[in-house]
Parts: C-alpha cells; structure tokens; sequence
C-alpha cells in the first residue's frame, strides 16, 4: 500500500510538469502556444460593440503563402474579432496543384472558425489595372459567378447576392491615389460602400476626405499574403484593423454595420473615421475626473493610446493608463492621432466630458 502511494504521488509531482504519454515520451503542453491570444480592449461605443476585423487577406488559393485554416489561426491570436478571406478571382498561380474551385479557401477557413467560435466572412478580390484598380466584395455566397471578363459584371453580380463593395488601397501601386471616373460612376449608382484608407504598411491621406464626402466606410486592412508575422513581427501589436461599431457580435451585424457606415480605421496607433464614431470612442475610452479647477485626471480603460494636444504642448494617454493634465480652454483640445480628413484632426472641447 505505501509502495502504491508513494508511486501515485510521484505520478502527480511529474504531471505538474509534463503530460506522461508513456514511459518514453513526455510531452510538454504548456509550450504549446497556439491557443494564446493577444487580448484588445475597446470599450463598447455609444452602446455599439467594437468589433476589430481584418476585411482583406490572401491564402494559397490565390497568392498568398499559407494554407486558410492559418489565417483564422492568426486573426484570432491577434486578438480579432473576424477575417475575411479575399483571394484574388484573376490571380490564381497555384490552381493546377489544388483541387476545389474559387469557394475553396473560405470553406476551409469557415471550418477552421467553426471550430473555434470565430467569424470568417467570404469574400473575393476582384482584381484589374487601373483605373478600376482592385475592388473586395465581401459577404458573398458564391465567388463563381463573378469569375468574368468585365470587372463591372463581376460586382453587379456580387451585388445581386447582398455584397458590401469596398475600394481597395487607392494609392498602390502607383503611389498615386487618384479618383477617376469609374469610381465617381459606381459610387453614385450605391455600387461602391467602402474605402481601404489604410493597406497594409501604407495609408492614403486624401480618401479620408473622399470617404467623408461619399459617405463611405473607412476601412483598414492587412492585405496579409505570407504568415502574418513575417509581415508584422513577433509582438503582434501593430496589425491593421477595422473597428466596426456591431449590434451584436455576428456576421451579419458587422455587414449591417459596416453599410450603415459605422467603422474607424486603426493602423500604428492612428485613428481613421466619421467625427462622430472617432469622438464616441474617445469618451467610451477615456474617464475624466476632476482634481480641482485647473487639473484632471484622465485615465483611458482602453489600449488604444489617444496623443492630444492643449495649447501647443502634446500629451499621450497610453493605453490603459492615466494622466494629470490641465484642464484645456474653449479652445478644446485636438486629439492628433484621431484623423477625420485630410491634414484635419479631430478636436474635443472639455464640455464634451461634461465639465
Ligand atoms: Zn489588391
Ligand atoms: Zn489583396
């Protein structure tokens, strides 16, 4: 009996360690890493949830480097809410060594998601020179129909199944963001509902302006093609995102949102968005409490950080932390990092907080 216990007690010392597989083999679970994720908080804004999503991303289906199962993997380790899988329709260079047709790598990343509650939006890249340029049609049922000749066919057909239309990096390749007609033509017709401010290591100041003035979601995407931290790094903090301000948290609440307009772009710490969305987020994200009439306390819950300048003196409120500051005139304050236009910033006055 004592022998009995004293090998059940060394059994239990040793799997505090290592799971036993056998008498030859342990394994060492706690190194096993892929089911971390890097958690990011965003306050609920104006009653909406901030959903972080990724709208535009490549797999081995088109020209992107890993299987889609990897990218569901990725987003949701980056702490996102969703990803969609946007492969190229046109550009398919390993097609002869893969089996299935252009449904193929969102029925893998759907299953993928499944299997860990997360959500996964299909979508395609439809893909043209300029001046067209590159256009994602997002919650489709079927790529198929829109495998055509004339771009303009292919998203009226993607617009008979429900999809949301966004713009794609107006300024690559280029590195001129131009609006030409064509765009000026489908945005009228409502063919046209959002615009990629920002795409993977670049943004494009003007269409701030030019989503403002077509009232089109201001989007920010990653356009991911190899594993996202060969792109990105190892601390996975910088990833491009589109916060969309959701009912609910679901597929079709993001959808809804994002055709109501309701979105912000986030890339490297800059905001991107309508007044009225970037202004929520910042009194969803930021508690103000007085100390006496010429100080507060501030304190952002978030960890998106906020730079604001008072007078000509700038101030950082990283993220979840706080901050003695004196308290701004009726000049207000502009928060620098909080784009809302071209070259245009936007500002917050104390009353805003109610004080
Ligand atoms: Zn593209
Ligand atoms: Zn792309």
């Amino acid at each position: 009996m004592k022998k009995i216990l004293t090998i059940l007690l060394s059994c239990s010392a040793l799997s505090l360690h290592a799971q036993i597989q056998n008498d030859d083999v342990y394994e060492l679970t706690e190194m096993y890493r892929a089911n971390l994720r890097n958690e990011i908080f965003i306050p609920d804004v104006d009653g909406y949830k901030a959903l972080k999503c990724d709208f535009h991303t490549h797999t081995i289906f088109s020209d992107g480097k890993v299987w889609p199962n990897i990218r569901v993997t990725e987003a949701w380790q980056d702490g996102l809410d969703a990803v969609a899988i946007t492969d190229h329709i046109e550009y398919r260079p390993n097609k002869e060594i893969l089996k299935g047709d252009l449904n193929e790598s969102y029925k893998i990343a759907k299953k993928a998601g499944d299997a860990m509650g997360f959500m996964v939006i299909k979508g395609v890249e439809i893909t043209r020179s300029k001046p067209l340029g590159h256009i994602n049609a997002l919650f489709i049922n079927d790529a198929m129909p829109m495998d055509v000749e004339d771009p303009l066919v292919a998203i009226d057909e993607a617009l008979k199944q429900g999809a949301f239309i966004m713009w794609n990096h107006p300024g690559w390749p280029d590195d001129k963001s131009t609006f030409y007609p064509v765009h000026e033509e489908l945005i009228k017709a409502g063919k046209i509902h959002g615009l990629e401010v920002f795409n993977h290591i670049e943004y494009y100041p003007v269409t701030f302006d030019w989503a403002k003035k077509h009232n089109l979601a201001f989007m920010s995407n990653s356009d991911i093609h190899d594993p996202i931290h060969v792109t990105y790094g190892i601390a996975n903090d910088i990833r491009p995102m589109t916060i969309v301000l959701a009912h609910e948290r679901s597929v079709e609440s993001i959808k809804e949102a994002l055709f109501a307009k309701r979105s912000i772009a986030y890339f490297n710490g800059e905001l991107a968005g309508k007044s009225e969305h970037l202004k929520g987020l910042l009194k969803a994200s930021v508690k103000v409490h007085l100390i006496n009439e010429k100080h507060a306390q501030i304190t952002n819950i978030s960890d998106i950080p906020f730079k604001l300048t008072i007078g000509d003196n700038l101030y950082t409120i990283p993220a979840r932390k706080s901050i003695m500051l004196p308290i701004p005139n009726q000049d207000g304050f502009t928060v620098q990092n909080c784009h809302i236009g071209h070259g245009q910033k936007l500002t917050v006055y104390a009353s805003d907080f109610g004080f």
